[in-house]
Protein backbone atom coordinates (compact mmCIF):
# COMPACT_ATOMS: atom_id res chain seq x y z
CA UNK A 1 0.00 0.00 0.00
CA UNK A 2 1.47 3.32 -0.91
CA UNK A 3 1.99 5.31 1.99
CA UNK A 4 4.61 7.53 2.05
CA UNK A 5 2.21 10.37 0.54
CA UNK A 6 -0.89 9.53 2.21
CA UNK A 7 -1.99 8.67 5.41
CA UNK A 8 -5.18 6.56 5.99
CA UNK A 9 -7.50 7.01 9.00
CA UNK A 10 -10.06 3.89 10.04
CA UNK A 11 -12.77 3.66 12.46
CA UNK A 12 -14.41 0.63 12.97
CA UNK A 13 -17.99 -0.06 14.34
CA UNK A 14 -18.68 -3.74 15.14
CA UNK A 15 -22.21 -5.08 15.98
CA UNK A 16 -22.09 -8.33 18.50
CA UNK A 17 -25.15 -10.51 19.01
CA UNK A 18 -25.10 -10.71 23.03
CA UNK A 19 -25.69 -14.25 23.93
CA UNK A 20 -29.07 -14.19 25.41
CA UNK A 21 -32.07 -16.76 25.68
CA UNK A 22 -34.47 -14.28 24.49
CA UNK A 23 -35.01 -10.84 22.80
CA UNK A 24 -33.84 -7.58 23.63
CA UNK A 25 -37.53 -6.23 24.81
CA UNK A 26 -39.67 -9.48 24.48
CA UNK A 27 -40.07 -13.23 25.49
CA UNK A 28 -39.21 -14.49 21.98
CA UNK A 29 -36.59 -17.59 21.56
CA UNK A 30 -33.45 -16.23 20.26
CA UNK A 31 -32.95 -19.28 17.62
CA UNK A 32 -31.07 -18.91 15.00
CA UNK A 33 -32.19 -22.30 13.36
CA UNK A 34 -36.11 -21.96 13.62
CA UNK A 35 -38.16 -22.05 10.68
CA UNK A 36 -38.80 -18.19 9.63
CA UNK A 37 -41.30 -16.33 11.19
CA UNK A 38 -42.06 -18.27 14.40
CA UNK A 39 -40.07 -16.48 16.88
CA UNK A 40 -41.95 -13.76 16.63
CA UNK A 41 -44.66 -11.67 18.83
CA UNK A 42 -46.85 -8.38 18.43
CA UNK A 43 -44.01 -6.33 20.76
CA UNK A 44 -41.19 -7.64 18.12
CA UNK A 45 -43.19 -7.26 15.10
CA UNK A 46 -44.07 -3.96 16.18
CA UNK A 47 -47.88 -4.10 15.94
CA UNK A 48 -50.07 -1.59 17.67
CA UNK A 49 -50.89 -1.02 21.62
CA UNK A 50 -47.41 -3.17 22.36
CA UNK A 51 -45.20 -2.34 25.25
CA UNK A 52 -41.43 -3.38 24.61
CA UNK A 53 -39.68 -4.34 28.46
CA UNK A 54 -35.76 -4.59 28.91
CA UNK A 55 -33.96 -7.92 28.83
CA UNK A 56 -31.61 -7.39 32.14
CA UNK A 57 -29.39 -10.27 30.90
CA UNK A 58 -29.28 -8.43 27.60
CA UNK A 59 -28.06 -5.42 30.00
CA UNK A 60 -25.62 -7.37 32.05
CA UNK A 61 -23.67 -9.13 28.73
CA UNK A 62 -23.35 -5.58 27.63
CA UNK A 63 -21.74 -4.75 31.04
CA UNK A 64 -19.92 -7.45 30.78
CA UNK A 65 -18.25 -6.41 26.94
CA UNK A 66 -18.13 -3.12 28.03
CA UNK A 67 -15.69 -3.50 31.11
CA UNK A 68 -13.46 -6.20 29.79
CA UNK A 69 -12.89 -3.35 27.14
CA UNK A 70 -12.19 -0.95 29.84
CA UNK A 71 -15.27 1.50 29.24
CA UNK A 72 -17.02 3.50 32.03
CA UNK A 73 -20.37 1.94 32.51
CA UNK A 74 -22.79 4.85 33.20
CA UNK A 75 -25.33 4.58 35.89
CA UNK A 76 -27.71 6.35 33.68
CA UNK A 77 -28.22 5.55 29.88
CA UNK A 78 -31.33 6.23 27.45
CA UNK A 79 -33.71 4.05 24.93
CA UNK A 80 -34.19 6.14 21.66
CA UNK A 81 -36.22 5.31 18.56
CA UNK A 82 -33.77 5.51 15.21
CA UNK A 83 -36.09 5.88 12.27
CA UNK A 84 -35.27 4.66 8.79
CA UNK A 85 -37.05 2.61 6.55
CA UNK A 86 -36.68 -1.11 5.17
CA UNK A 87 -38.53 -4.29 4.62
CA UNK A 88 -37.22 -5.78 7.20
CA UNK A 89 -37.62 -3.25 10.35
CA UNK A 90 -41.71 -3.45 10.94
CA UNK A 91 -41.51 -1.01 13.19
CA UNK A 92 -40.27 1.63 10.93
CA UNK A 93 -37.94 2.29 13.64
CA UNK A 94 -35.37 0.45 15.58
CA UNK A 95 -35.02 0.86 19.59
CA UNK A 96 -31.09 1.77 20.07
CA UNK A 97 -29.17 4.28 22.49
CA UNK A 98 -28.32 7.49 20.92
CA UNK A 99 -26.63 10.90 22.93
CA UNK A 100 -27.16 8.00 26.33
CA UNK A 101 -25.44 4.90 25.52
CA UNK A 102 -24.55 2.14 28.35
CA UNK A 103 -21.54 2.97 28.49
CA UNK A 104 -18.09 5.13 26.75
CA UNK A 105 -14.33 5.52 27.14
CA UNK A 106 -12.61 2.10 26.94
CA UNK A 107 -9.40 1.03 25.52
CA UNK A 108 -7.97 -2.47 23.28
CA UNK A 109 -4.18 -2.98 23.04
CA UNK A 110 -3.63 -4.75 19.24
CA UNK A 111 -1.47 -7.71 20.16
CA UNK A 112 2.18 -8.00 19.15
CA UNK A 113 1.83 -4.21 17.79
CA UNK A 114 2.26 -2.53 20.56
CA UNK A 115 -0.38 0.50 20.08
CA UNK A 116 -3.30 1.19 21.88
CA UNK A 117 -7.01 1.48 19.88
CA UNK A 118 -9.70 3.65 21.94
CA UNK A 119 -13.44 2.56 22.05
CA UNK A 120 -15.62 5.65 22.52
CA UNK A 121 -18.27 3.76 23.18
CA UNK A 122 -20.40 0.75 23.50
CA UNK A 123 -24.45 0.67 23.19
CA UNK A 124 -27.29 -1.49 23.56
CA UNK A 125 -29.89 -2.06 20.30
CA UNK A 126 -32.11 -4.35 18.61
CA UNK A 127 -31.32 -6.15 15.51
CA UNK A 128 -33.48 -5.84 12.54
CA UNK A 129 -34.72 -8.81 11.01
CA UNK A 130 -33.19 -10.64 7.59
CA UNK A 131 -33.61 -10.00 3.97
CA UNK A 132 -33.18 -13.25 1.42
CA UNK A 133 -32.96 -12.08 -2.27
CA UNK A 134 -33.77 -14.67 -4.75
CA UNK A 135 -34.08 -14.21 -8.40
CA UNK A 136 -37.58 -13.45 -8.33
CA UNK A 137 -38.41 -12.10 -5.08
CA UNK A 138 -37.30 -10.78 -1.65
CA UNK A 139 -37.96 -13.12 1.01
CA UNK A 140 -38.42 -11.71 4.63
CA UNK A 141 -37.72 -13.05 8.08
CA UNK A 142 -38.34 -11.40 11.43
CA UNK A 143 -36.92 -14.18 13.87
CA UNK A 144 -33.94 -11.83 14.10
CA UNK A 145 -35.60 -8.51 14.58
CA UNK A 146 -35.43 -7.30 18.50
CA UNK A 147 -32.45 -9.49 19.18
CA UNK A 148 -29.97 -7.85 21.66
CA UNK A 149 -27.00 -6.22 20.09
CA UNK A 150 -23.72 -4.26 21.56
CA UNK A 151 -22.28 -1.84 19.02
CA UNK A 152 -18.69 -1.11 19.55
CA UNK A 153 -17.35 1.96 18.16
CA UNK A 154 -13.90 2.52 18.12
CA UNK A 155 -11.98 6.39 17.54
CA UNK A 156 -10.73 6.66 14.66
CA UNK A 157 -7.14 5.27 15.68
CA UNK A 158 -6.86 2.44 13.03
CA UNK A 159 -3.85 3.13 10.33
CA UNK A 160 -3.63 0.17 8.19
CA UNK A 161 -5.79 -3.19 7.35
CA UNK A 162 -3.56 -4.78 9.75
CA UNK A 163 -4.14 -2.89 12.51
CA UNK A 164 -7.68 -3.20 11.48
CA UNK A 165 -7.47 -7.35 11.41
CA UNK A 166 -5.55 -7.03 14.85
CA UNK A 167 -8.27 -5.00 16.34
CA UNK A 168 -11.20 -6.94 15.69
CA UNK A 169 -9.38 -10.19 16.36
CA UNK A 170 -8.60 -8.86 19.51
CA UNK A 171 -12.39 -7.44 20.30
CA UNK A 172 -14.01 -10.95 19.42
CA UNK A 173 -11.48 -12.76 21.37
CA UNK A 174 -12.53 -10.19 24.58
CA UNK A 175 -15.80 -11.03 23.93
CA UNK A 176 -15.46 -14.51 23.58
CA UNK A 177 -13.52 -14.93 26.82
CA UNK A 178 -15.91 -12.86 29.05
CA UNK A 179 -19.21 -14.56 27.14
CA UNK A 180 -20.66 -12.05 26.23
CA UNK A 181 -21.18 -13.28 22.43
CA UNK A 182 -20.16 -15.92 20.58
CA UNK A 183 -18.95 -13.24 17.78
CA UNK A 184 -19.44 -16.30 15.25
CA UNK A 185 -18.82 -14.24 11.90
CA UNK A 186 -19.99 -16.85 10.01
CA UNK A 187 -23.52 -16.50 11.33
CA UNK A 188 -23.43 -12.87 11.40
CA UNK A 189 -22.87 -12.40 14.81
CA UNK A 190 -19.69 -10.35 14.81
CA UNK A 191 -20.72 -7.97 11.96
CA UNK A 192 -17.55 -4.90 11.17
CA UNK A 193 -18.74 -2.01 9.78
CA UNK A 194 -14.86 0.02 9.09
CA UNK A 195 -14.93 3.42 7.78
CA UNK A 196 -12.37 4.58 5.81
CA UNK A 197 -10.80 7.74 4.93
CA UNK A 198 -7.33 8.64 3.43
CA UNK A 199 -5.51 12.16 3.59
CA UNK A 200 -2.14 13.31 2.28
CA UNK A 201 0.48 13.17 4.75
CA UNK A 202 0.25 16.72 7.13
CA UNK A 203 -2.77 17.71 6.54
CA UNK A 204 -4.54 18.18 9.37
CA UNK A 205 -8.25 17.90 8.24
CA UNK A 206 -9.93 13.69 7.80
CA UNK A 207 -10.75 13.13 4.15
CA UNK A 208 -14.08 11.97 3.52
CA UNK A 209 -15.12 8.72 4.65
CA UNK A 210 -16.06 5.92 2.99
CA UNK A 211 -17.96 3.10 4.72
CA UNK A 212 -18.29 -0.65 4.36
CA UNK A 213 -21.22 -2.38 6.01
CA UNK A 214 -21.67 -5.51 7.35
CA UNK A 215 -18.86 -7.57 6.73
CA UNK A 216 -18.70 -11.30 7.84
CA UNK A 217 -15.13 -12.11 7.89
CA UNK A 218 -11.71 -10.92 8.57
CA UNK A 219 -10.72 -11.69 4.46
CA UNK A 220 -13.38 -9.44 3.77
CA UNK A 221 -12.73 -7.00 6.44
CA UNK A 222 -8.98 -6.41 4.71
CA UNK A 223 -10.07 -6.98 1.08
CA UNK A 224 -13.14 -4.14 1.25
CA UNK A 225 -10.21 -1.51 2.98
CA UNK A 226 -7.43 -2.73 0.53
CA UNK A 227 -10.11 -1.67 -2.35
CA UNK A 228 -11.23 1.42 -0.16
CA UNK A 229 -7.69 3.21 0.12
CA UNK A 230 -6.85 2.33 -3.33
CA UNK A 231 -10.13 3.92 -4.70
CA UNK A 232 -9.68 6.59 -2.61
CA UNK A 233 -5.74 7.50 -3.57
CA UNK A 234 -6.74 7.33 -6.97
CA UNK A 235 -9.55 9.74 -6.91
CA UNK A 236 -7.52 12.17 -4.93
CA UNK A 237 -4.35 11.50 -7.69
CA UNK A 238 -7.02 12.50 -10.30
CA UNK A 239 -8.61 15.74 -8.24
CA UNK A 240 -12.31 13.89 -8.06
CA UNK A 241 -14.11 15.22 -5.49
CA UNK A 242 -15.03 12.23 -2.90
CA UNK A 243 -18.75 11.90 -1.49
CA UNK A 244 -19.32 10.27 1.69
CA UNK A 245 -20.36 6.94 0.81
CA UNK A 246 -21.76 3.54 2.02
CA UNK A 247 -20.67 0.73 0.17
CA UNK A 248 -21.23 -2.67 0.01
CA UNK A 249 -18.26 -5.74 -0.34
CA UNK A 250 -18.76 -8.13 -3.28
CA UNK A 251 -16.61 -10.84 -2.32
CA UNK A 252 -16.77 -12.29 -5.65
CA UNK A 253 -15.51 -9.12 -7.96
CA UNK A 254 -13.40 -7.78 -4.84
CA UNK A 255 -15.32 -4.70 -5.38
CA UNK A 256 -17.17 -1.96 -3.32
CA UNK A 257 -20.87 -0.92 -4.66
CA UNK A 258 -22.59 2.03 -3.77
CA UNK A 259 -25.61 1.70 -1.58
CA UNK A 260 -25.94 4.75 -0.47
CA UNK A 261 -24.63 8.44 0.14
CA UNK A 262 -24.38 8.80 3.70
CA UNK A 263 -27.30 9.85 5.83
CA UNK A 264 -26.64 12.45 8.78
CA UNK A 265 -27.90 11.42 12.03
CA UNK A 266 -30.40 14.07 10.83
CA UNK A 267 -32.11 11.97 8.68
CA UNK A 268 -32.51 8.87 11.17
CA UNK A 269 -34.78 11.37 13.16
CA UNK A 270 -33.68 10.16 16.59
CA UNK A 271 -36.20 10.67 19.52
CA UNK A 272 -36.40 9.61 22.95
CA UNK A 273 -38.43 5.81 23.12
CA UNK A 274 -41.47 7.41 25.11
CA UNK A 275 -42.13 3.38 26.39
CA UNK A 276 -39.12 2.67 28.17
CA UNK A 277 -37.88 4.35 31.18
CA UNK A 278 -34.05 5.35 31.33
CA UNK A 279 -31.83 2.44 32.36
CA UNK A 280 -30.86 3.07 35.81
CA UNK A 281 -28.54 0.67 37.06
CA UNK A 282 -27.88 -0.60 40.32
CA UNK A 283 -23.65 0.66 41.03
CA UNK A 284 -23.34 -2.37 43.07
CA UNK A 285 -24.89 -4.66 40.41
CA UNK A 286 -22.53 -3.02 38.18
CA UNK A 287 -19.66 -3.88 40.23
CA UNK A 288 -20.07 -7.18 41.05
CA UNK A 289 -20.53 -8.04 37.56
CA UNK A 290 -16.66 -6.66 36.89
CA UNK A 291 -15.68 -8.80 39.75
CA UNK A 292 -16.27 -11.90 38.05
CA UNK A 293 -15.40 -11.00 34.95
CA UNK A 294 -12.57 -13.86 33.89
CA UNK A 295 -9.39 -13.56 33.14
CA UNK A 296 -8.70 -11.53 30.31
CA UNK A 297 -6.81 -11.84 26.74
CA UNK A 298 -4.11 -9.36 27.63
CA UNK A 299 -3.67 -10.44 31.07
CA UNK A 300 -3.65 -13.98 30.26
CA UNK A 301 -1.06 -13.11 27.43
CA UNK A 302 1.46 -11.73 29.66
CA UNK A 303 1.00 -14.16 32.36
CA UNK A 304 1.87 -16.45 29.64
CA UNK A 305 4.76 -14.76 28.93
CA UNK A 306 6.36 -14.94 32.44
CA UNK A 307 5.57 -19.05 32.48
CA UNK A 308 7.91 -19.13 28.83
CA UNK A 309 5.74 -18.56 25.79
CA UNK A 310 7.68 -16.87 23.64
CA UNK A 311 6.30 -13.53 21.76
CA UNK A 312 6.22 -15.35 18.57
CA UNK A 313 4.56 -18.14 19.84
CA UNK A 314 1.95 -15.22 21.86
CA UNK A 315 1.37 -13.83 17.84
CA UNK A 316 0.33 -17.04 16.50
CA UNK A 317 -1.87 -17.77 19.48
CA UNK A 318 -3.52 -14.02 19.14
CA UNK A 319 -3.82 -14.45 15.65
CA UNK A 320 -5.47 -17.34 15.68
CA UNK A 321 -7.86 -17.69 18.02
CA UNK A 322 -9.06 -21.51 17.35
CA UNK A 323 -5.84 -22.59 18.32
CA UNK A 324 -5.32 -20.29 21.11
CA UNK A 325 -8.65 -22.07 22.94
CA UNK A 326 -6.88 -25.37 22.10
CA UNK A 327 -3.50 -24.12 24.07
CA UNK A 328 -5.35 -22.94 26.57
CA UNK A 329 -7.43 -26.04 27.39
CA UNK A 330 -3.90 -27.93 27.45
CA UNK A 331 -3.00 -25.72 29.93
CA UNK A 332 -6.01 -26.60 31.71
CA UNK A 333 -5.70 -30.15 31.08
CA UNK A 334 -2.41 -29.19 33.23
CA UNK A 335 -0.08 -29.41 30.73
CA UNK A 336 3.18 -26.89 30.70
CA UNK A 337 3.41 -24.39 28.14
CA UNK A 338 6.39 -25.80 27.21
CA UNK A 339 4.69 -29.06 26.48
CA UNK A 340 1.27 -26.98 24.82
CA UNK A 341 3.79 -24.78 22.96
CA UNK A 342 5.86 -27.82 21.77
CA UNK A 343 3.13 -30.56 20.76
CA UNK A 344 0.24 -28.15 19.46
CA UNK A 345 2.22 -25.37 17.88
CA UNK A 346 5.28 -27.34 16.55
CA UNK A 347 4.72 -30.69 16.25
CA UNK A 348 0.69 -30.39 15.04
CA UNK A 349 1.59 -27.30 13.10
CA UNK A 350 3.73 -29.14 10.80
CA UNK A 351 1.38 -31.97 10.63
CA UNK A 352 -1.69 -30.25 9.91
CA UNK A 353 0.38 -28.13 6.97
CA UNK A 354 1.73 -30.90 5.15
CA UNK A 355 -2.02 -32.12 5.26
CA UNK A 356 -3.46 -28.93 4.56
CA UNK A 357 -5.40 -28.63 7.11
CA UNK A 358 -6.92 -26.46 9.72
CA UNK A 359 -7.03 -26.73 13.21
CA UNK A 360 -10.49 -27.08 13.29
CA UNK A 361 -10.15 -29.96 11.13
CA UNK A 362 -7.92 -31.65 13.77
CA UNK A 363 -8.86 -35.21 14.87
CA UNK A 364 -7.32 -35.44 18.16
CA UNK A 365 -9.40 -34.05 20.70
CA UNK A 366 -7.79 -32.10 23.73
CA UNK A 367 -8.32 -35.23 26.07
CA UNK A 368 -6.00 -37.25 24.07
CA UNK A 369 -3.25 -34.54 23.27
CA UNK A 370 -2.96 -34.60 26.89
CA UNK A 371 -2.57 -38.22 27.58
CA UNK A 372 -0.07 -38.49 24.93
CA UNK A 373 1.60 -35.57 26.86
CA UNK A 374 1.24 -37.43 30.05
CA UNK A 375 1.89 -40.92 28.54
CA UNK A 376 5.71 -39.38 27.30
CA UNK A 377 6.16 -37.42 30.62
CA UNK A 378 5.64 -40.62 32.54
CA UNK A 379 8.13 -42.16 30.63
CA UNK A 380 5.91 -44.48 29.28
CA UNK A 381 6.34 -43.23 25.42
CA UNK A 382 9.90 -42.19 23.88
CA UNK A 383 10.12 -38.63 21.45
CA UNK A 384 9.94 -40.25 18.35
CA UNK A 385 7.05 -42.67 19.38
CA UNK A 386 4.96 -39.64 20.44
CA UNK A 387 5.64 -37.98 17.59
CA UNK A 388 4.63 -41.36 15.32
CA UNK A 389 1.79 -41.61 17.39
CA UNK A 390 0.36 -37.93 16.92
CA UNK A 391 0.44 -38.50 13.01
CA UNK A 392 -1.25 -41.74 13.78
CA UNK A 393 -3.80 -40.16 15.78
CA UNK A 394 -4.35 -37.18 13.60
CA UNK A 395 -4.72 -39.99 10.52
CA UNK A 396 -7.09 -42.24 11.99
CA UNK A 397 -8.46 -40.26 15.13
CA UNK A 398 -7.96 -43.12 17.33
CA UNK A 399 -7.55 -43.23 20.70
CA UNK A 400 -3.61 -42.64 22.24
CA UNK A 401 -3.79 -45.96 24.51
CA UNK A 402 -5.83 -48.22 21.42
CA UNK A 403 -2.65 -47.03 18.53
CA UNK A 404 0.11 -47.94 20.83
CA UNK A 405 -1.34 -51.40 21.01
CA UNK A 406 -1.86 -51.63 17.43
CA UNK A 407 1.65 -49.90 16.34
CA UNK A 408 3.28 -51.38 19.60
CA UNK A 409 4.64 -47.68 20.55
CA UNK A 410 5.06 -48.64 24.32
CA UNK A 411 8.18 -48.21 25.65
CA UNK A 412 9.98 -50.77 27.45
CA UNK A 413 9.43 -50.67 31.27
CA UNK A 414 10.28 -54.12 32.50
CA UNK A 415 13.22 -53.47 34.59
CA UNK A 416 14.74 -56.66 33.64
CA UNK A 417 15.00 -56.21 30.28
CA UNK A 418 16.49 -52.48 30.87
CA UNK A 419 19.01 -53.92 33.38
CA UNK A 420 20.10 -56.86 30.69
CA UNK A 421 20.50 -54.02 28.19
CA UNK A 422 22.96 -52.29 30.02
CA UNK A 423 25.09 -54.49 31.33
CA UNK A 424 25.36 -56.32 27.91
CA UNK A 425 26.36 -52.96 26.37
CA UNK A 426 29.05 -51.98 29.47
CA UNK A 427 30.28 -55.53 28.46
CA UNK A 428 30.46 -54.52 24.80
CA UNK A 429 32.51 -51.54 25.15
CA UNK A 430 35.20 -52.14 28.02
CA UNK A 431 37.79 -48.91 26.24
CA UNK A 432 34.15 -46.43 27.10
CA UNK A 433 33.69 -47.78 30.07
CA UNK A 434 37.21 -47.00 31.02
CA UNK A 435 36.71 -43.68 30.06
CA UNK A 436 34.22 -43.02 32.02
CA UNK A 437 35.59 -44.47 35.00
CA UNK A 438 38.54 -41.99 34.22
CA UNK A 439 36.36 -38.85 34.94
CA UNK A 440 34.98 -38.73 31.74
CA UNK A 441 31.40 -39.50 32.77
CA UNK A 442 30.31 -37.39 29.13
CA UNK A 443 30.69 -40.79 27.08
CA UNK A 444 27.74 -42.24 29.36
CA UNK A 445 25.58 -40.63 26.21
CA UNK A 446 27.27 -42.86 23.89
CA UNK A 447 26.59 -45.67 26.33
CA UNK A 448 22.87 -44.86 26.63
CA UNK A 449 22.69 -44.28 22.55
CA UNK A 450 23.58 -47.99 22.22
CA UNK A 451 21.12 -49.15 24.66
CA UNK A 452 18.41 -47.07 23.01
CA UNK A 453 19.51 -48.90 19.50
CA UNK A 454 19.31 -52.19 21.55
CA UNK A 455 15.61 -51.36 22.80
CA UNK A 456 14.67 -49.62 19.38
CA UNK A 457 14.06 -46.61 20.92
CA UNK A 458 11.64 -47.84 22.88
CA UNK A 459 12.63 -47.32 26.64
CA UNK A 460 12.60 -44.50 28.87
CA UNK A 461 15.83 -42.73 28.43
CA UNK A 462 16.05 -41.76 31.91
CA UNK A 463 15.76 -44.97 33.19
CA UNK A 464 18.15 -46.70 30.98
CA UNK A 465 20.62 -44.06 32.18
CA UNK A 466 19.49 -44.88 35.81
CA UNK A 467 20.90 -48.93 35.25
CA UNK A 468 24.20 -47.74 33.48
CA UNK A 469 25.19 -45.42 35.71
CA UNK A 470 24.03 -47.93 38.93
CA UNK A 471 26.57 -50.78 37.23
CA UNK A 472 29.48 -48.01 36.16
CA UNK A 473 29.77 -46.88 39.44
ZN1 LIG B 1 -41.11 -10.96 20.28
Amino acid sequence: MPSKKYEVIIGIEVHAQLATLSKMFCRCAVEADAPPNTKVCPVCLGLPGILPQTNKAAVELGIRAAQALGCKVKPESRWARKHYFSPDLPKGYQITQYEYPLATGGELELPGLGKKVRIRRLHLEEDAGKLTHTSRETLVDFNRCGIPLAEIVSEPDVRSPEEADAYLKELRQILRTVKASDAEMERGRFRCEPNISVRPLGQKELGVRSEIKNLNSFKAVREGIERAVADQIKWLEEGKEIVQTTYLWDEHKRELKPMRQKETAADYRYFPEPDLPPLILDIEWVDKIEKQLPELPAKKRSRLLEEGLTEQDIRILSAEPDWESYYLELLEKGMSVKEASTWLLNETRGILSARGEQITQFKVPVAQMASLITLLRGGKLSRPAAKELLAAMADSGKDAEVLIKEMDLGTVSDEGTLEETAKKVIAENPDVCEKYRKGKTNVIGFLLGQCMKELRGKADPESVRKFLKRFLD
